[in-house]
């Protein structure tokens, strides 16, 4: 503010957001091309019930190898491909891909996909949706899709709609990373969610952090109290399986229990015992 004011020191900044924009503008050329160049990609991280160990469900996670970039972060990618135009494509052969892999598990695991905002925008989301179920012979309650707070900061009709019929075809709705985002009570309220996932800021800090750990307490209760199941993310510490489980937390996903894992591991997984303990050495095993 006071650089620009000043006029000189507005120059500082200037070369920095050329790079940004710069790099911006070369990630979205690159992104354009990467599902022809084979460069995306589907990893899968486990979701635990917490009194069983019992895997109940596997996230679907993308990843970006580009040839020019290298790894590049969905957090990074997503955004571009939102404002560029690219997500409707790409939300739709992650999709696509995600449910090809697991098709191939035993039925009583579930999957799960995140939804971008702009994807859930569109009005022909479900029925397109229900054409890759039925193509792929995959029972629509098995899948859970993962929406966050933004797809509702401007909702309409659409929006609501398309939750409706989502629901209505067999899937159920989780709000993803709970209590990050703008209005999370008036959405509980206002949608009928099937779950909620806690943000993993809230579990990290809970540990020394009473108002953090209150939080969480009282989420769970929350969501059960709307009849909703509760997840918890970003689970590293046995502590905060046990804090979560005297908490009555239903399910559980984190590094603890397994890095988001490649579909062929993701495969031996689901087809193994079908429970995951928790361990530290689980931290180590990278990607895939
Ligand atoms: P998310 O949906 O909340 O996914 C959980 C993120 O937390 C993942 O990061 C996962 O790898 C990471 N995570 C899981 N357990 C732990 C843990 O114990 N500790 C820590 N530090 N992190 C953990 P990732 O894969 O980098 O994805 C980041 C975000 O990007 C996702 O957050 C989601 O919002 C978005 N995203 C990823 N793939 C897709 C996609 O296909 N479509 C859309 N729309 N968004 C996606
Ligand atoms: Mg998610
Ligand atoms: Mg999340
Ligand atoms: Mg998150």
């Amino acid at each position: 503010y006071r650089a620009k004011a000043e006029g000189s020191g507005f120059k500082v900044f200037e070369p920095e957001m050329n790079e940004w924009a710069a790099r911006r503008h070369a990630l979205r050329q690159a992104l354009a091309l990467a599902i022809e160049r084979d460069e995306l990609s589907v990893v899968f991280q486990p979701i635990v019930d917490i009194s069983s160990n019992r895997i109940v469900c596997f996230e679907a996670l993308s990843r970006w190898a580009s040839a020019e970039f290298g790894e590049v972060s969905p957090a990074e990618f997503i955004a571009i491909a939102e404002e560029s135009g690219l997500m409707k494509t790409i939300g739709e052969w992650v999709f696509a891909r995600a449910l090809r892999d697991a098709s191939r598990w035993p039925k009583e695991i579930k999957l799960s996909v995140n939804l971008s905002a702009v994807q859930f925008r569109e009005t022909a989301l479900t029925t397109r949706f229900e054409t890759m179920l039925a193509e792929v012979g995959f029972d629509p309650r098995r899948l859970e899709l993962e929406v966050t707070e933004s797809t509702f900061l401007h909702s309409n009709e659409v929006t609501r709609n398309t939750m409706l019929g989502l629901k209505a075809a067999g899937a159920s709705i989780v709000m993803d990373d709970f209590g990050t985002g703008y209005s999370s009570l008036s959405y509980l309220r206002d949608f009928p969610f099937d779950k909620i996932k806690i943000d993993r800021t809230f579990i990290e800090t809970s540990k020394t952090d009473a108002a953090s750990q209150a939080i969480v307490r009282s989420v769970i209760a929350l969501g059960h109290a709307l009849g909703m199941t509760v997840t918890a993310e970003g689970i590293e510490e046995a502590a905060q399986i046990d804090m979560l489980r005297s908490m009555n937390c239903d399910e559980v996903q984190g590094y603890i229990f397994s890095q988001p894992l490649s579909a062929e591991a993701a495969w031996g997984m689901a087809c193994g015992t079908g429970y995951l303990e928790p361990e530290a050495g689980n931290f180590d095993a990278g990607d895939d």
